[in-house]
């Protein structure tokens, strides 16, 4: 039995663990139609043709049925596109759902999951659900790797790392080189999350799927839904060895954890990826834009590769950081701030369509 907030004596049935944490806070999804809405990271392009025709052509004896439990046809298509075979595939709901089932498979309660600081707010959220404790090394000021990172994890016992790269909230991009150092001298799994990977400039000739093939702890998470336009769908998939993608697809995934409908779209997604490709080299065209018009303007923003920019008030005052983000969402203008240490002075800003871009451009020049 606990209090409420009332005094009322009130019955809990949460495991302790539970019971103290606090759960993940997603950005905001306003419901009204006209805003420009540069905060949570989606493709400001809709879905490939090809994606929305599939759509169509679902009939509904498919929906009667279960659907491929593994999702074995959207796997060899992946496959197909990294060169590497199904059983290095795994399908989720979400790249969430990777993220979840990871910590599931390979870290007993108590034991350390290691991430860097700041990432994604969702790690320590699934950590805690599954009573671990998060070993947290803090990133340099350029929002680099230490060099001690690997070193530092196994001296405090981390089973899994999770790196986020491109690093989000940043956008800052690890070499090939450093993760793969990083993958040879940890002791536990690495996933990296390229959430964001698709956006990465392509003479920078980034590709990490290689570590998969050399190193047997490295495992991959993409997403359809930043660089597919997907959000909505909800699909994402491991790369991986056999002996982190096996368990995982045998034992620890829900029966039927991708759908039908998501399972179809993802397959049109990935065979039509030229399409979405234009959507990437379009949302690259104006990052470069947007961040020479944000740093004109008084702010600095580190390079990005992803789909958004970290932009930090001139002054670092963090009081103005959050003022700027209230007066931006009076005038309908959604950017993200964070209640963080290291990022009250800052904005994460989605790069969003080149109208949408000019009109957060725009008002901060008015209101600045
Ligand atoms: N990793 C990072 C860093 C993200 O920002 C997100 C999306 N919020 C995800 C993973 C997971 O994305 P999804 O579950 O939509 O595939």
């Amino acid at each position: 039995m606990i209090q409420d907030s009332t005094s009322k004596t009130k019955m809990t049935f949460e495991r302790e663990n539970i019971r103290r944490m606090t759960g993940y806070t997603p950005g905001e999804q306003p419901d009204v139609a006209d805003v420009v809405k540069l905060n949570t990271n989606e493709n400001p392009y809709p879905p490939a043709g090809a994606v929305i025709e599939a759509l169509r052509g679902i009939d509904a004896e498919a929906l009667r049925r279960y659907p491929p439990a593994t999702a074995r046809p959207f796997r060899e298509i992946a496959a197909r596109v990294h060169g590497l075979s199904p059983e290095n595939v795994i399908a989720t709901n979400g790249g969430d759902e990777l993220l979840r089932m990871t910590i599931t498979t390979f870290v007993d309660p108590h034991q350390p999951v290691g991430v860097a600081e700041p990432s994604y707010s969702l790690y320590p959220v699934l950590a805690a659900i599954h009573d671990c404790p998060v070993v947290r090394v803090p990133l340099n000021a350029d929002w680099s790797i230490p060099s001690d990172f690997a070193k530092r994890m196994n001296d405090e016992g981390a089973k899994l790392v999770i790196l986020v790269n491109p690093h989000a909230p940043s956008g800052r991009l690890t070499s090939i080189d450093q993760l793969a150092c990083i993958a040879a001298d940890l002791d536990g799994v690495l996933l990296i999350d390229e959430a964001y990977v698709d956006f990465v400039d392509p003479e920078v000739n980034h590709d990490a799927v290689q570590l998969v093939k050399q190193y047997e702890n490295v495992l991959l998470l993409r997403t359809l839904s930043k660089g597919y336009s997907l959000a909505g769908l909800r699909f994402g998939y491991g790369m991986g060895s056999v002996s982190l993608i096996h368990p995982m697809l045998t034992k620890t995934k829900d029966s039927y954890n991708v759908d039908v409908v998501a399972q179809r779209l993802a397959e049109a997604a990935l065979k039509s990826r030229g399409e979405a490709a234009k959507t990437w080299t379009a949302v690259r065209t104006e990052r470069k834009r947007l961040t020479e018009r944000l740093n004109a303007l008084g702010f600095s923003c580190p390079e990005s590769q992803s789909n958004f920019v970290l932009a930090r008030m001139s002054e670092s005052a963090e009081a103005g950081a959050r003022r700027l983000y209230e007066s931006l969402k009076e005038l309908n203008i959604f950017v993200r701030y964070f209640d963080q240490d290291r990022l009250r002075d800052k904005l994460r800003i989605t790069i969003g369509r080149p109208e949408e871009n000019d009109a957060l451009l725009h008002a901060l020049e008015e209101l600045l």
